[in-house]
Parts: structure tokens; sequence; C-alpha cells
């Protein structure tokens, strides 16, 4: 396997290293003191965001994700192996995800409205996300029951003449605070008795219908960010029937296929926040000394840098892999590997964020560094798009299926 990168993408890696340096990274202490802020769902404080990404988009640098893009659909159509080093670029500061248009949920939803929605559906819903107008929630876990396992859905979307009604109660229901957020596809059940896996549906529901009562915004590790975490109320919602994705009974397949390509997503930018985080960790070894020595001299402390970088690379390897049987043999046939990936780089951030954390001492707890976003974020990553050890027995159960015992018994040294 060829890890060189192509031209084309040592080009656009020039490219979007350079749109990070002029416009993003000067704004980003600006970017921090909103998001966190009260003012960050304002329109106007982030008006600077909308602006860096419609020059984002004129550039061309849009939408990168995304392969297979149509005629009429902004964007360059990269595989994903083509994005995986771009991907790992913008990781290094997680808010530039969405100045390229390349940020969850909407990434997820833009994937699933490609593979799921009708002509009038992609119209209405998903060209205003590939063109960037409007932004978008996935509304599935909910509080009441276990959601990594989607079967356990409780919500009701139940057919009422030309209109679906929703009922329930979810919550991390992502961005949905944004201002620019237009509608949350939501997963619920249209058939209780069917069988396990037919019966959940997915439903578009525009985020000012009557009846959609967000109850709060959640902090996460006591932090609030832009675009928020929202529980939600479904109270007798009412939307068109034509708003329904694919067939009902469709709602599981559809988002099993949702969370694949998000999952190496993830796998692409922990390669960068960890390149960072490591980064950072070397800088103050060489700049501080306790006990007469520069950190990095420190037996405990090299090895810590070092274990690091064994990892990083051992996961970017895995990274690119992934991206390549992805794009040969596409997202089903890649399950494993998928599933590896999102393990090993989310652990990889957390392993990595937490060392660098420690050796900033006091410093690396506070938000003067992104080693506290960066460790945050990777310990979601742990749970979100399904916990790891969900992807652990997945990984488990192919590896028993695969396995021919016979074949490894004849190396029994033992007695017959
Ligand atoms: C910051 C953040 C953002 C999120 N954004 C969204 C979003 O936009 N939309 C959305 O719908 N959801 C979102 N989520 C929710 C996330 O997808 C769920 O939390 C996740 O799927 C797990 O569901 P749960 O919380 O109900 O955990 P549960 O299903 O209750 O699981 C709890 C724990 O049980 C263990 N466990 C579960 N299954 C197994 C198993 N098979 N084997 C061994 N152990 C197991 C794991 O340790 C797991 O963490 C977000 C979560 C966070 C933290």
């Amino acid at each position: 396997m060829d890890f060189q990168y192509s031209e084309k993408v040592e080009l656009l890696r020039d490219q979007v290293q350079h749109f990070m340096d002029q416009h993003i990274i000067p704004r980003n202490r600006q970017y921090q003191a909103v998001s966190s802020g009260p003012l960050r769902n304002d329109p106007e404080a982030l008006a600077f965001v909308q602006d860096l990404r419609m020059l984002a988009k004129e550039q061309g640098l849009w939408n990168l994700f995304m392969p297979g893009l149509r005629d009429d659909e902004p964007g360059m159509g990269l595989s994903n192996s083509e994005f995986a080093p771009l991907m790992e670029i913008m990781g290094r500061i997680p808010w530039s995800l969405q100045i390229f248009n390349c940020n969850a949920p909407n990434t997820g939803n833009m994937e699933l409205l490609h593979a799921a929605a009708n002509e009038e559906q992609r119209q209405k819903f998903l060209l205003p996300l590939l063109e960037g107008e409007a932004t978008s929630c996935f509304s599935m876990t909910e509080p009441d029951v276990a959601s990594s396992d989607a079967t356990n859905i409780q919500t009701s979307i139940k057919r009422d003449g030309d209109e679906y009604v929703i009922n329930g109660r979810k919550w991390f229901s992502s961005n949905i605070l944004h201002p620019d957020c237009a509608f949350c596809i939501v997963l619920g059940k249209t058939d209780p008795q069917a069988s396990r896996h037919r019966q959940q549906s997915m439903i578009v529901v525009p985020i000012d219908t009557p009846g959609v009562e967000i109850v709060r915004d959640i902090p996460v590790f006591h932090g609030m960010h832009t675009g928020g975490h929202g529980e939600v109320v479904y109270n007798n919602v009412r939307v068109p029937a034509s708003n329904l994705l694919g067939e009902e009974g469709d709602g599981f397949a559809i988002a099993q296929a949702r969370l694949g390509p998000g999952r190496i997503h993830y796998g692409m930018r922990c390669i960068g926040m960890a390149e960072l985080a490591l980064e950072l960790m070397v800088a103050r070894c060489q700049e501080r000394k306790a006990f007469g020595k520069y950190l990095h001299e420190h037996g405990m402390t090299a090895e810590q840098i070092a274990r690091s970088r064994m990892e990083i690379d051992q996961a970017r390897f895995l990274v690119l892999h992934t991206a390549k049987v992805m794009d040969d043999v596409g997202t089903k046939a890649a399950r494993k590997e998928i599933a590896m990936i999102k393990i090993v780089a989310s652990e990889l951030v957390c392993n990595v964020a937490d060392r660098a954390i420690q050796i900033h001492g006091a410093m690396g707890m506070s938000p003067d560094t992104p080693l506290a976003e960066l460790y945050t974020l990777a310990r979601v990553m742990r749970i979100g798009d399904g916990p790891n050890e969900v992807h652990l027995n997945a990984i488990a159960k192919m590896e028993v299926r695969e396995s021919n015992p016979l074949d490894a018994l004849r190396y029994y040294t033992g007695p017959e």
C-alpha cells in the first residue's frame, strides 16, 4: 500500500493549511470567547464565522468530506483517502471544520440525505446544507433508554392522514441551538410490532414546527459551546408525511449507514488533535525546568513523548488503510476497519492529551491551551457514535466469524 499523498492532495494540504494560517488561527481567540460565552448562539456574534465559511466556499475548500457529489452540488467529490490528510489539518482547531462545511452532525446528515432523500427532500433539506445556507441536528439518543442500542428508541412516529405525529424526549441533540439550525433528523418507531430492526423510521422535523420544545442546553464537562447539546421534547409534532426518509421501517438501516463515514472522520481529525497535543507537550518540556532539568530530560517524561509519537504513527497508518478500504470496497465492507479506527483514534487522543495536560501542570487544566478542549472532545468520542465497547464487541464477533480454528490448532505443540 502506497502512503504517498498525490500531487492533488499535496496542493490541497497547502491550501487548507494556508487558509488556517491566514483566516482561522488569527480568529481562534475570538471564536473561543464567543463560543463559550453568553452570545454563543447569537447570529451577530457569529457573523464572522459565516463570513469565513463563504470565503472557504469561494476558494473551493468546501464539502471536502463528501465523495460522489452531483453536478449541481458544490464541492470537489474527494475520496476518503484524499480527505484524510486534510481533515488531519482541520482537526487541530475543532471549530475550523465548520468553516470548510466538514463538521458533524451536518456531515452525517448530508451523507444520510444523499443516500436516502428523494428529489423533493434533496432540494428542500440537502441542498441548503451543501450550500452552507443552513445547519442541522441529528436527534436519536433518549435519556430514558440505553441508546447505544438503537432498537431501544421509544419516540413514536404515527401516521395521521397526510402527516406524521411525533412524540418523545431526546437529549444530546447537538447543534439544535445553533441560530442557523433549520431541521432535526429524528429517529423513532413507526411500528413497535414489526421485527426488531424494522420498527424504526427517520423523519425530518423543521425546527420551527409547533411542539418542538427545547428543554435545556446540556453542558459537557461543565462547558457550553455554540450549537449546544439540546434536551428536546417532541410534543405532538406534526410534519408532512413527505418528510419521512425512505420507507417506514428503514430507520435502523439508515442510522447504521449514517454513522459509518462519520467514524472515519473522527479518526482523521483525531490524528491532527493528537499531533497538536504532542507538539505542545514537547514545546513545554523544552522551556520548563524542574529539579534542575528540562522536563524532557526526566526519563518518565521522555517515555511519554516517545509513546505518544509511536501511537500517533500507528493510528495514522490505520486511518489511511481504513480510508483506502472504504474507497476500494465501500463502507459496508470496511465495517471492521471503521470500528477499529473509531476506538484507536479516540483512545489515542485521550492518552496523548492526558499526558500533555499532566506535563503542563495546572496550566493544562486551564483554557489557556487547547489541551482541555482536545481532551474533552476525545472523551466524548469514546461515547458518541456508539460507545467503544459496542465496537469492541463487533470487532470480536467479526474476528471469530472469520477465523479458521482448525488451521490455528495445527500449531499446538502439546500432547495429541
Ligand atoms: C457531547 C455529546 C454529543 C452527542 N451528540 C449526539 C447527537 O448529536 N445526536 C444523538 O442522537 N446523540 C448524540 N450523543 C449521544 C451518544 O451518541 C450516546 O450517548 C451514545 O450512543 C450512548 O448512548 P447512551 O448515552 O444512552 O449510553 P448507554 O446506551 O446507556 O450505554 C452506557 C454505557 O454502557 C456500556 N455499554 C453499552 N453497550 C455495551 C455493550 N454492548 N458492551 C459493553 N458495554 C456496553 C458502555 O460503557 C456505554 O458507554 C452525544 C453524546 C455526547 C456526549
